[in-house]
């Protein structure tokens, strides 16, 4: 029998795994294992991606580093991961693409030149970062020097419907953007040789045949924008479920920028019990005990397939 369940854990190597970071790929792994216990274990896989496009943010050894947490919190992929920086060839091919339907263009704007034509319309300037990007490039002819490519959001890819934009998201329910409106054309690749996280994620997601995507609520907002990708270049669009995040004292999301700490691994069925709570999950393990993580994944599985959200699946 075919696999009917790919999930993936996208992490970015910019440091070792904090709590958040753990809810993420415990949630996306038990959505993979749940669907097994329903429909056989043959039929999903679970994969781990390093999204390690953007250079400035990454750090060196973290990825391997976050493949020894997975591994000692019992959370292993089925497959080799696939690692962002080595799929170049991939991404320049998705542009092209794009370039040949018309639906993205070369951009020669500077920061401060899109500032000046938001700032002649009359915006303030403590808008300027919200601003869809104007549009300035879209039919210039001799770009130069190309400072990005920038997918074509006024463009509707064939057989997509114009204007808002609806999709549904498992836990959090029917979900619209007007991506032309809201976030404009918005970045392919930049001049310092970045791929977008855009235009990289929906690319990996389509080779590694993902059909169902479970990541941070954070993350929502990305979501229209991949969409509208994968109907440019063809790929189907896999189910969405958006967990909730990890909040600190403060509520705030943890966040390696904020100082959220590294997990102990040394403590694994404790850090897996803390992410489970976040996911609404019970506990399984109680403090002090040494229980193997494999034992509290399995009843978390079962509890996991007993969730509202996890029945919204199609
Ligand atoms: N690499 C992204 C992050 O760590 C996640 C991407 C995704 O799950 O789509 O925030």
């Amino acid at each position: 029998m075919s696999l009917s369940y790919t999930g993936r854990f996208a992490p970015s190597p910019t440091g070792p795994m904090h709590l958040g970071s753990v809810v993420a790929a415990l949630a996306s792994w038990l959505d993979a294992r749940a669907h097994g216990l329903l429909h056989g274990n043959h039929r999903q896989q679970w994969l781990v991606r390093i999204e390690d496009t953007d250079r400035h943010r990454c750090q060196p050894g973290a990825d391997h580093e976050i493949l020894r947490q997975l591994q000692a919190l019992g959370l292993q992929p089925d497959a080799p991961p696939l690692w962002q920086s080595h799929r170049h060839a991939a991404y320049q091919q998705a542009l092209d693409a794009l370039r040949a339907q018309g639906m993205a263009y070369a951009c020669q704007c500077s920061r401060k030149e899109i500032e000046a034509v938001w700032q002649a319309r009359g915006a303030t300037r403590s808008r300027f970062t919200t601003l869809p990007y104007p549009g300035t490039c879209r039919d210039r002819a001799d770009v130069e020097p190309v400072r990005a490519w920038r997918f074509r959001t006024d463009r509707l890819p064939s057989g997509a419907t114009a204007g808002v934009l609806h999709w549904q998201d498992r836990r959090l329910g029917p979900q619209q953007q007007d991506v032309a409106q809201e976030v404009g054309d918005f970045a392919l690749w930049r001049g310092d040789g970045m791929w977008s996280y855009q235009l990289a994620c929906v690319t990996d997601d389509a080779a590694q045949g993902v059909t169902h995507i479970v990541r941070g609520a954070d993350l929502l907002d990305n979501t229209a924008r991949q969409i509208r990708l994968q109907q440019a270049l063809g790929h189907a669009r896999p189910q969405y479920l958006h967990i909730p995040l990890a909040l600190d004292a403060l509520g705030e999301k943890l966040s390696k920028s904020n100082g959220a700490a590294s997990i102990d691994v040394g403590q694994p069925a404790q850090v897996l019990q803390q992410a489970a709570s976040v996911l609404g999950l019970s506990p399984v393990v109680s403090p002090g005990q040494a229980m193997p993580p494999s034992q509290a994944l399995a009843q978390w599985v079962q509890q996991w397939a007993g969730q509202r959200f996890f029945a919204a699946q199609s």
